[in-house]
């Protein structure tokens, strides 16, 4: 694994980061055994892991117990930057965002709680509320990283406009968004912003919920939770099998997973900071761990980006 550099905060951490919405995600994912949930973390940690990506609403806060425990176990807290994140508020089956000063501030209190530390590296507003300006609430997480409580500041599934509106007074550090092969949720218009601006980038889902490693087939028995998923939806999902024949290609000339060539394409972007993909068992998280030794050629990038059709630089 390489080490990166969050340019405005300062913040140093593994380009392979862990995403951790299947840790003690009950709400997600059905079935979750918090032993194998506690053992991927560890493992990671173990195998030179610094960054891990987590938020109250995996698990409602589960997530956050389960790798304070861990981390705390093992008394690595200074070496593992901690990304959180809040904004949920969930009343029986409505869920709603809230934005304001107040909402954030408690929130980051209680996940410090959850997670068992004295300070979050990264917290970011999960999703946008539709009151908030969001000035006001990038303002109050500022005051919290005056204070050292939190260290950098993120947004996640915002507009540009409202980017833009977060970061006024240059105080967002970084923003996380759905960005992989087959969906893109920013455009190049955000990327230069996020560029000009020093803004790092952490795209989420980077394997397409597991559509990019190869292993899905016109046979394979699909979930009903990812039948919703328009990935898996029955027209794109041939078409999606399609583009992947040619990752699986790539994959085979280089004696690598297609698992892996998905996530070092992201990586090959220079307006990725880091990528935080899940893992169910700790054999998928050591797997993609390892595409950080893995280039790909500028003649396999163009091949990528035209079966994908991305243009973006
Ligand atoms: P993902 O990383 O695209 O896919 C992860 C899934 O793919 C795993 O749970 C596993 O599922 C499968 N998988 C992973 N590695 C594999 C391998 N080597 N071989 C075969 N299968 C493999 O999707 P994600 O977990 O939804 O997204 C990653 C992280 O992004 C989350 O954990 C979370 O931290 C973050 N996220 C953030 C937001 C946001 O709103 N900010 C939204 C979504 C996600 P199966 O075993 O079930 O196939």
């Amino acid at each position: 694994m390489k080490e990166v550099k969050l340019k405005k905060s300062g913040l140093v951490f593994s380009d392979l980061g862990l995403g951790t919405n299947s840790i003690g995600g009950h709400n997600i994912y059905p079935n979750i055994d918090e032993k194998v949930s506690k053992e991927i973390v560890k493992e990671f940690v173990l195998d030179g892991g610094s960054f891990i990506d987590t938020a109250y609403f995996y698990g409602l806060g589960r997530s956050e117990e389960l790798i304070g425990e861990v981390i705390n176990e093992m008394d690595k807290r200074k070496e593992v930057v901690i990304a959180t994140k809040g904004s949920f508020v969930i009343d029986g089956s409505k869920t709603t965002h809230d934005n304001s000063p107040e909402f954030l501030i408690a929130s980051v209190h209680d996940a410090l709680e959850r997670l068992n530390t004295n300070y979050i590296d990264i917290f970011y507003i999960h999703f946008p509320d539709e009151t908030t300006p969001k000035d006001v609430a990038v303002n109050a997480l500022a005051s919290l990283k005056k204070q050292g409580i939190i260290k950098a500041i993120g947004v996640s599934n915002f507009s540009l406009d409202q980017l833009k509106e977060a970061n006024k007074n240059n105080q967002v550090d970084i923003v996380q968004d759905r960005y992989n092969l087959l969906m893109q949720n920013i455009d190049q218009e955000y990327i230069d912003y996020l560029l000009e601006n020093d803004i790092g980038f952490v795209p989420y889902s980077p394997l397409a919920s597991g559509l990019l490693t190869g292993k899905y087939t016109l046979q394979t028995e699909i979930s009903e939770r990812r039948r919703k998923s328009v990935l898996f939806s029955h027209e794109n999902y041939k078409n999606n099998l399609e583009k992947v024949e040619v990752l699986k290609s790539i994959a085979k000339s280089k004696e690598v997973q297609t698992s892996q060539v998905a996530l070092a394409y992201l990586l090959a972007q220079r307006f990725v900071t880091a990528i935080i993909p899940g893992a169910k068992q700790v054999e998928q998280m050591l797997i993609n761990n390892k595409t950080s030794d893995i280039v790909l050629s500028t003649q396999e990038l163009e091949v990528i980006n035209k079966t994908f059709n991305i243009t973006y630089k």
